[in-house]
C-alpha cells in the first residue's frame, strides 16, 4: 500500500479517472474523462478533417445517427451548425436530464437499428 500520492487525475482520458475537460460542445453539460467521451471531427476524416473535439459518447452517436458524412461536411461541421439541427436540439434537451457518464447504445427514437 504505497500508492499514496497517486490519487488518480493523471489526465489520461483512458481509465474513466473523472477529469473535466470542459463543457460538452453539444449539450453543455461537464465532460468527463473515460469511456463517456469521443472525439468527433467536425469534418469526417474521409474528407480529410482534421479539426476534432472532445463530445460525450452518446452525443457522438446522434450526430452520426442523424447526419451523414456528406452533410456533415457540406454544411454541419462546426458546432453552431450542429445544435441548431432540430433532431440535434431535441436531444440535447433529452440528455440535459442524464448524468454526464451517461451512455446509451439503444434508445434510439426514430430508427430501430438491432444490429451489434
Ligand atoms: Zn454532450
Ligand atoms: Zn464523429
Amino acid at each position: 500500500m504505497t500508492a499514496a500520492g497517486r490519487i488518480g487525475g493523471d489526465g489520461g482520458w483512458a481509465d474513466g479517472g473523472g477529469a473535466e475537460l470542459g463543457p460538452c460542445p453539444l449539450c453543455d453539460r461537464p465532460l468527463l474523462a473515460g469511456p463517456s467521451v469521443n472525439l468527433h471531427h467536425l469534418v469526417p476524416r474521409r474528407f480529410r478533417g482534421r479539426e476534432a473535439i472532445p463530445v460525450h459518447r452518446i452525443c457522438h452517436d446522434k450526430i452520426h445517427a442523424v447526419l451523414s458524412d456528406k452533410e456533415l461536411r457540406d454544411f454541419f461541421h462546426t458546432v453552431e451548425r450542429l445544435r441548431g439541427h432540430p433532431e440535434i436540439e431535441a436531444f440535447r434537451r433529452w440528455v440535459a436530464r442524464k448524468p454526464p457518464t451517461f451512455v446509451d447504445g439503444h434508445h434510439r427514437p426514430g430508427r430501430a437499428d438491432r444490429r451489434r
